[in-house]
């Protein structure tokens, strides 16, 4: 190693920064983050600084640096523009014994300042030891998107309760044990999701509780899996994804997203038939159920958002009946991510000032829609499940006064590599598609916002491509 890593208390503590820009500031910013008292030596101060000074946060000495100004501070430093004043701040220091750090001069550091993921109390400190700071703030960004942003919260709530697990628990063994279910468990998944009350009740309940006789309970995650691209999964689904026993997934989950979840975790496939929807559904309830009561962790995986068009209402209605923990993690909806991705901005300002969102799913071969609400000027249109029922939309919406050359798009598979995107308009659009033998899913788009995907699409998987390159050839 280049560098011992500790972490040093300052807190009430006088320590120097030399140097009054920019780059100082954030130097005795970040000193300031650990409690320290600054003083700044400099001739002048930048704005930030000098709006510190003014506010009697910092204390700030107007003059040229001296040698002897370090004596009597517990940590020095250097971040000024000048490299003759920057060595002569190190050779000042290190003759009494100081630490100090020269910013972007390793040689003339005797202590290096990493890149820092801050969820205080949890701080992580990476340092390439000045071999390539960039390297190092790459590896921070990374690791940013790896720790949940409540960690800190996490690590306060299991302070307030360290004395009562060390006075329930004899042995080191135990506590470890002890705390390492909890932290991977519900109460963790709790505080992540806000429910802190939550948390604190049922970290309250596992200690009362006596050893070993803990009855597991397992929870649910109802995690939206995004529209296909598993770029487009959120932080959290990714975490809950990673961590989760089971998982149950459907139809319209992607293979790509299925993919990241856990190697060794359990999926099951509850794929529904379009003609037994309900009864699968009631299935799909007990087995969540059923299986979250046996103690396992339990992923309900949908596609897009599990509120939109997804019946995750009624899953986590079951849930809170059965007094299961449970969490919804929100998701991509297709409209989103099919128009995000087609080039087609639903709301561009001078086309469209609302969108709605319906269902196009044919209930015994018709649709019950109030179609009048639908054909409204300025407005756009996206249906859900609409490709059988595409002709009877595209009917309907001009029987109800709607122009039959309104453009209108089809996106299949949208966000994934496979995803192709036709334009026509309500008469043409269901011929076109028909021709192309377009598979589900397909998210149906009205209005005068499509004009734009001519301009605007900007994503060409291979198969968009391929499709374009042959219809060239053909002409040719
Ligand atoms: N909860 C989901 C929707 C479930 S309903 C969401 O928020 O997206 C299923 C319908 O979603 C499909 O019939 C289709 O209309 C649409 N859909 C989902 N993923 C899609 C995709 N990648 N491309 C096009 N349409 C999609």
């Amino acid at each position: 190693m280049r560098f011992l890593p500790i972490f040093l208390h300052i807190r009430d503590r006088p320590c120097l920064v030399v140097g009054g820009g920019e780059v100082a500031a954030r130097k005795v910013s970040l000193l300031q983050r650990a409690g320290a008292r600054v003083t700044v030596v400099a001739p002048v101060l930048c704005e930030m600084l000098a709006k510190q000074s003014e506010a009697g946060r910092i204390i700030h000495k107007r003059a040229e640096f001296f040698p002897t100004d370090v004596a009597d501070y517990r940590l020095v430093i250097a971040a000024t523009d000048r490299t003759a004043t920057n060595r002569q701040v190190s050779i000042a220091a290190q003759e009494r014994g100081i630490p100090v750090n020269v910013v972007d001069q390793p040689k003339l550091c005797t202590f290096v300042m990493p890149s820092i993921v801050d969820r205080t109390p949890i701080v992580i400190a990476v340092s390439s030891g000045g071999a390539s700071p960039v390297l190092a703030r790459l590896l921070r960004a990374r690791l940013e998107t790896l720790v949940p942003a409540a960690y800190g919260r996490l690590a306060a709530l299991v302070e307030t309760f360290r004395a009562s697990v060390k006075a329930r628990f004899r042995t080191t063994d135990e506590r470890r044990r002890f705390w390492e279910k909890i932290l991977q468990g519900p109460v963790a998944e709790m505080l992540f999701a806000g429910q802190e009350k939550a948390a604190y009740t049922a970290l309250e309940r596992a200690v009362e509780q006596a050893p070993g006789r803990t009855r597991e309970t397992g929870e649910v995650y109802v995690v939206g899996g995004g529209p296909g691209d598993p770029d487009l999964l959120t932080f959290r689904a990714l975490r809950l994804m990673q961590q989760a026993d089971v998982v149950l997934y459907d139809r319209l989950i992607a293979k790509e997203v299925l993919d990241l979840t856990r190697r060794d975790a359990e999926r099951i496939y509850v794929g529904k038939k379009r003609d037994y929807h309900t009864i699968r559904q009631e299935e799909i309830h007990q087995l969540m159920v059923r299986l979250a009561k046996q103690g396992k962790r339990v992923l309900r995986l949908k596609g897009g958002d599990p509120f939109i068009f997804g019946r995750g209402g009624e899953e986590i209605d079951t849930l809170a009946q059965e007094g299961i923990p449970f969490q919804v993690v929100p998701g991509i909806t297709a409209a989103s991510g099919c128009a995000a991705y087609a080039g087609i901005p639903l709301t561009h300002r001078d086309c469209a000032q609302s969108c709605v969102f319906v269902t196009g799913h044919l209930q015994h071969g018709s649709l019950k829609l109030n179609w009048d609400t639908l054909v409204q000027p300025q407005q756009t249109v996206v249906i859900y499940m609409g490709l059988e029922g595409l002709s009877i939309i595209c009917q309907q919406l001009i029987a109800h006064g709607m122009a039959a050359d309104t453009p209108a798009a089809l996106v299949e598979q949208g966000t994934t590599v496979r995803q192709r995107v036709f334009i026509g308009n309500l008469k043409t659009l269901p011929n076109i598609v028909k021709a192309a033998h377009a598979h589900a899913p397909t998210l149906v788009i009205v209005g005068d916002v499509v004009k734009l995907h001519e301009k605007l699409a900007w994503f060409q998987p291979v198969s968009e491509r391929q499709a374009a390159a042959q219809a060239q050839t053909s002409e040719d």
